[in-house]
């Protein structure tokens, strides 16, 4: 049977990139040795990571003012790297607080100093977008995160404000056209549209790098990494080798215009579907709706369940909400094809007419 791949992370990559990916652990290009056995410091691995940092700033629009690294550690160890770095104890920093992850990373800056809460949704349950973000003017940074993997909202336009933008955009980088260049750093797990898990995608403005802290041990200092090109210490090879090969398929498929026109044409589709049938109830507000990560819930638990077996039973797989918040969640990334989500409201159709009276 077919599987359909509704993931939230690690997810749904494209079929070429796990061809070329599974080739390469045979044979790497024509070097005669697998990826999985080359030297770091080769010119065969130089040449994957220096076309994937350029293909990263090619396909972001952003010009040589902007670092790239491919570090270890995912998304969470930003949510510490990141304070470390930049968190100036004296002026503190904002944060942006819209869904757990972003209360996590919260939780880790407040090792570092003093955090101010500029915008949250807390008291809602993390259902909206914060509109009204009040940012001490003096503050180090401030702290968001573009999509709400497990919530379910997408910030639509970047918030507005002079001070250093710190972005977490582990679940919706490379889906969308945006202005990039207003932020000073950039940091995602690569393991939604940017690959596998094993590298995370770190960006940093070169003037951003001016007000870094002192006094970092070595491996955490973002300037080691990049003075040493993401080859401080043995980097994820692999992790970053299907990275560049996503890279190179999102740059084939017509670059970030042509991901955010599936994105669209996928989300709109299913929304317009959920909106239809009154046993599924969306859980966001509709104008901070994730394009990537579709929220709901049926009120009836017992029946939430009976619609994950037939999901299982055909073939889609990953609908089960996260753990913290139960419910179902359709995840909708770059590889995804419209026909997975057209068989799933299928499903949700049939399913809807069944048991509602
Ligand atoms: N931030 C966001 C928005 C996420 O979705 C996730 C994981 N899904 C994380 C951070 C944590 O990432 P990791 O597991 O790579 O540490």
């Amino acid at each position: 049977m077919k599987m359909h791949n509704f993931n939230s992370g690690p997810s749904i990559l494209p079929r070429e990139v796990l061809q070329e990916a599974a080739e390469a652990i045979y044979n790497f290009d024509t070097v005669g040795l697998s990826i999985l056995e080359i030297g770091h410091r080769t010119e065969w691995f130089i040449h994957v990571i220096e076309e994937a940092k350029s293909l990263v700033k090619e396909l972001l629009g952003l010009d040589d003012n902007f670092e790239v690294l491919f570090l270890h550690g995912g998304a969470t160890t930003q949510f510490m790297q990141v304070p470390m770095n930049f968190l100036e104890a004296s002026k503190g920093a904002a944060y942006c607080v819209n869904g757990i992850w972003g209360k996590k990373a919260i939780t880790e800056a407040k090792l570092f100093g003093p955090v101010t809460i500029a915008g949250s949704s807390a008291g809602k349950n993390y259902t909206f977008i914060p509109k009204d973000v009040s940012i001490p003017e003096n503050s180090s940074y401030l702290h968001f995160t573009s999509n709400n993997t497990v919530e379910g909202t997408q910030w639509h336009h970047f918030p507005k404000t002079d001070v250093p933008l710190v972005s977490d955009m582990s679940s919706d980088i490379f889906s969308r056209k945006m202005d990039f260049s207003t932020c000073s750093l950039i940091y995602a797990g690569a393991q939604k549209n940017v690959g596998i898990a094993g590298t995370t995608l770190v960006i940093i403005r070169k003037d951003f790098l001016e007000h870094k802290n002192a006094g970092i041990p070595a491996i955490m200092d973002y300037k080691n990494h990049i003075d040493g090109g993401s080859l401080l210490n043995t980097p994820p090879v692999f992790a970053i080798y299907v990275s560049l090969l996503t890279l190179r398929w999102i740059k084939k498929e017509g670059g970030l215009a042509e991901m955010e026109k599936r994105s669209l044409e996928r989300s709109t589709f299913f929304y317009e579907a959920l909106d239809q049938l009154p046993l599924f109830l969306p859980t966001v507000a509709k104008e901070d709706r994730s394009r990537m990560n579709a929220v709901f819930t049926i009120e009836d638990k017992g029946l939430e369940n009976k619609f994950l077996e037939a999901c299982t039973e055909n073939g889609m797989v990953g609908i089960k909400g996260h753990r913290s918040i139960g419910g179902l969640r359709v995840s909708m990334y770059n590889a995804l094809p419209m026909e997975s989500l057209e068989l799933l409201v299928k499903l949700m159709e049939q399913f809807s007419h069944q048991y509602t009276s």
